[in-house]
Formats: C-alpha cells, sequence, structure tokens
C-alpha cells in the first residue's frame, strides 16, 4: 500500500474546494485504502484528500482505533453531504494532521446526519454523535477549504500560521 505525505499548512491546496467523485471504481478503491494507511500511519482518526494533494470529496476516519494504531472500524466517505445537523452544540478540543502539535476548543452541532458514498458506491445515510459527528464536520470542511484554525480568532490564528511557516521551513532544511 501506498503512504502519502501530509500536506502542512499553510498551503493553497488545502484552501481549495474539491471536486465531486463521479465514479466509484477500483482505482479510487485503492485511493480510499491508500489514505486509511496513511492515517492509521500518521496516528490521526481521520484524513481527507486535499491533506495528500488530491482534489477530490473523499475522506477516511476511524474514531474506534487502539492505542497502538490498532484498527478499530474504518469508514469511506465518498461526496459527503451534511442533511441535517442539531442545534445542541458539542465542544472538543481539535487537532489536524495538516497542523501538527496545535489543538484549540471548537464548538460545532453535536449529531449530524450525512449521506454519503460508501467504499461500493452505495449511497449510505449515517447519524454521526459525539467524536464521530465531530470529526465527519472537521474532515467535511477540508473538502471546502475550511481549516478549523479558520474558526479561531484572526490573532489566535495568525500565531498557529506563523508557527507553522517557522516549522516547515525547519523540515525543509534537514
Ligand atoms: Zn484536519
Amino acid at each position: 500500500m501506498k503512504k502519502y505525505d501530509i500536506v502542512l499548512a499553510p498551503d493553497p491546496i488545502l484552501k481549495t474546494k474539491c471536486d465531486p467523485i463521479e465514479r466509484i471504481d477500483d482505482e479510487m478503491r485503492v485511493l480510499m485504502d491508500d489514505m486509511l494507511h496513511t492515517m492509521y500511519d500518521a496516528e490521526g482518526i481521520g484524513l481527507a484528500a486535499p491533506q495528500i494533494a488530491i482534489n477530490k470529496r473523499l475522506l477516511v476516519l476511524d474514531v474506534d482505533q487502539g492505542k497502538d494504531g490498532e484498527r478499530g472500524k474504518p469508514m469511506v466517505f465518498a461526496n459527503p453531504e451534511i442533511v441535517w445537523s442539531s442545534e445542541e452544540p458539542n465542544i472538543y478540543n481539535e487537532g489536524c494532521l495538516s497542523i501538527p502539535t496545535h489543538y484549540a476548543e471548537i464548538e460545532r452541532p453535536k449529531i449530524v446526519r450525512v449521506r454519503y458514498l460508501d467504499y461500493d458506491g452505495k449511497q449510505q445515510e449515517i447519524e454521526a454523535d459525539g467524536l464521530l459527528a465531530t470529526c465527519l464536520q472537521h474532515e467535511i470542511d477540508h473538502l471546502d477549504g475550511i481549516l478549523f484554525i479558520d474558526y479561531l480568532s484572526n490573532l489566535k490564528r495568525n500565531i498557529i500560521i506563523k508557527k507553522m511557516k517557522k516549522m516547515k521551513k525547519n523540515v525543509q532544511a534537514l
């Protein structure tokens, strides 16, 4: 399986709206498997296609995995769409594989209903609560070029971006 490099913020790739997937075929399933492999390897609970520089509405997640990257319940969502969200909010301390070492408390709807195409290209609908709901909304945001730091004040966001720029410079210098 292929392991992709994860795009780090700030990067224009992460600010681009992604295109819908037209067909779930074997090529797409290989990409789904590779994205899961990349996510587990990076010890993340979710990964969206733009984070590996692919401009497609596709995300993978697993909010039930064990501490040692042991697989819980891998899930793939193609063309996910939020069709309903609760008024009741939930706050979660979010992080992102594209913004490593930075976390912030973000408020989002507690429950969402999401329509999507699954691994076999079948249309499904899921009602998600708790961490799964937060993770789905975070990853769907990625498909629209939105990062969790976009919900922070300009001041807080700029501090994180400045630190990320510095970090990327150091990575490139290695
Ligand atoms: Zn993220």
